[in-house]
């Protein structure tokens, strides 16, 4: 999608350090964290926010797969998983995107 900086992360236009791949997800460090460990799970497939994409099984699956995956490898176990949805509750960018946030790295 035009103008949408995930996307733009997704497509490789835009850098990231990223910590993980799957055929239908990506995860990467969040640029300003508020954690100790602070990461974000993004499908690639674009959705504006949890609710649009919990209704594409297939991306959601690779969110949640991947979401296992990093968390077992950059966090120590302990965790929240965290889905800002709509300006009032705090979403800036407007491209489905999971929160992993952690006191303890692995
Ligand atoms: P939210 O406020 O839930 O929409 O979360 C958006 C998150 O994306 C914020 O925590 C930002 O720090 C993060 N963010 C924005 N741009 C980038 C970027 N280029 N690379 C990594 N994280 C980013």
């Amino acid at each position: 999608m035009r103008d949408c900086i995930f996307c733009k992360i997704v497509e490789g236009e835009i850098p990231s350090d990223q910590v993980g791949e799957n055929q239908g997800a990506i995860a990467f460090r969040d640029i300003n964290p508020e954690a100790p460990v602070h990461l974000l799970v993004v499908p690639k497939s674009h959705s504006k926010n949890i609710s649009e994409l919990s209704q594409d099984a297939e991306s959601m699956e690779a969110v949640m797969s991947l979401m296992r995956e990093v968390s077992e490898k950059h966090t120590n176990g302990h965790f929240k998983f965290l889905f800002n949805t709509g300006e009032e509750a705090g979403q800036t960018v407007f491209h489905a995107h999971g929160h992993i946030l952690s006191q303890g790295a692995s």
